[in-house]
């Protein structure tokens, strides 16, 4: 596919699409149906759909009985643990395979022109930021994301929280199903913004952000404090009345879908005319610039709200560099 049809390529060779990112079309009047339409076609598939599909089958063959969870152990939690390191093994591992070791599409559509490997820097473990984000995935972020499903698991399984059934309340929740991206937009957007801090940022979340140029092994590299509240999401499942497989695929939508965010890449190519959309600009955007899009891909328009949107045009950038003025100069003002 010729990436200069969506896009344009600077002299560093990093390329960026053409068209601004947007929020939902529900937050734009008057509605279009059809926009409307095909952005809930998108919402839900493919990475949706895929995240409820792993939802099911964790649910069908590795979460073990009702009985077996009633009782704290290391068998089924290390039983999670190696489910949730090989699934993620498979996913972001393939994608890396695929675009980054074979680079099967060169540099098309890719957002930063060089690839990691190739740049070797002292922030990380080993100075490579492949290795020091693969340990940091499975050292620390899956074993976490893990603590978190053990305990909802087990909550339901002794009843301290009662599960909702898809028998007695289905329209009840397929709601929650269908909302529960919103809620991990707005949980995200609330924790990010807070690591974001000058203190939490130092201590935390820079360990997150040293992968200037995230590739998807940089999803999950995260500093225990951000793996655990990150995939602290699914509790909300012990607040609001739910069911055990809901809380499951709002655990994916973060373990997993961390994926999306740190592809690098517009689009991944699956034959000459076909491509999959991987939703990664506008995070790719907070990795490169910082202090804008704190939220995932615009469910809600947290960013617009709290003004640190920023859509990938010359516009959107204008509005960033007008924001980090004005911040400077009230800096200054104080200092
Ligand atoms: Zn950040
Ligand atoms: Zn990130």
């Amino acid at each position: 596919m010729d990436d200069l049809t969506y896009g344009k390529r600077n002299k560093r060779g990093d390329w960026a699409p053409t068209a601004a990112l947007q929020f939902a079309p529900f937050w734009t009047r008057p509605w279009n149906g059809r926009q409307i339409f095909g952005w809930l076609v998108g919402y839900i598939w493919p990475w949706n759909a895929f995240h409820m599909a792993t939802a099911l089958a964790y649910w069908a063959w590795i979460v073990p009985p009702t009985e077996v969870m009633q009782t704290l152990a290391w068998g089924w939690a290390l039983r999670l643990y190696a489910a949730n390191a090989i699934g993620i093994f498979v996913l972001y591992g393939a994608v890396e395979l695929f675009y980054y070791v074979r680079r099967k599409q060169g540099n098309r559509f890719k957002y930063n022109g060089k690839f990691p490997a190739d740049q070797p820097s002292d922030v990380f473990w080993f100075q490579s930021q492949n290795i020091d984000n693969f340990l940091r995935t499975y050292l620390v972020s899956i074993p976490l994301w893990t603590v978190v499903e053990v305990l909802f698991l087990h909550a339901f399984a002794t009843g301290l929280v009662p599960g909702v059934s898809f028998a007695d309340h289905p329209v009840y929740l397929a709601a929650l199903i269908l909302l529960a991206p919103v809620i991990h937009e707005a949980h995200f957007f609330a924790i990010h913004r807070l690591i974001h801090w000058g203190p939490l940022y130092r201590w935390v979340h820079s360990v997150h952000h040293n992968s200037v140029n995230p590739s998807p092994w940089s999803s999950l590299s995260m500093h225990p404090v951000e793996a655990f509240l990150y995939h602290a999401v699914a509790f909300w499942h012990l607040l609001i009345p739910s069911n055990p497989i809901v809380a499951l695929f709002q655990l994916h939508i973060a373990g997993y879908g961390a994926l999306n965010g740190h592809i690098g890449f517009d689009r991944l190519e699956l034959t000459d005319e076909r491509a999959l959309d991987s939703h990664a600009y506008a995070h790719y955007l907070h990795h490169k610039y910082f202090e804008v899009n704190y939220g995932g891909d615009g469910v809600l328009p947290l960013d617009r709200w709290f003004g640190s949107w920023h859509d990938g045009t010359a516009a959107g950038d204008a509005l960033m560099q007008a924001r980090y003025q004005r911040k400077k100069a009230r800096l200054n003002a104080q200092g």
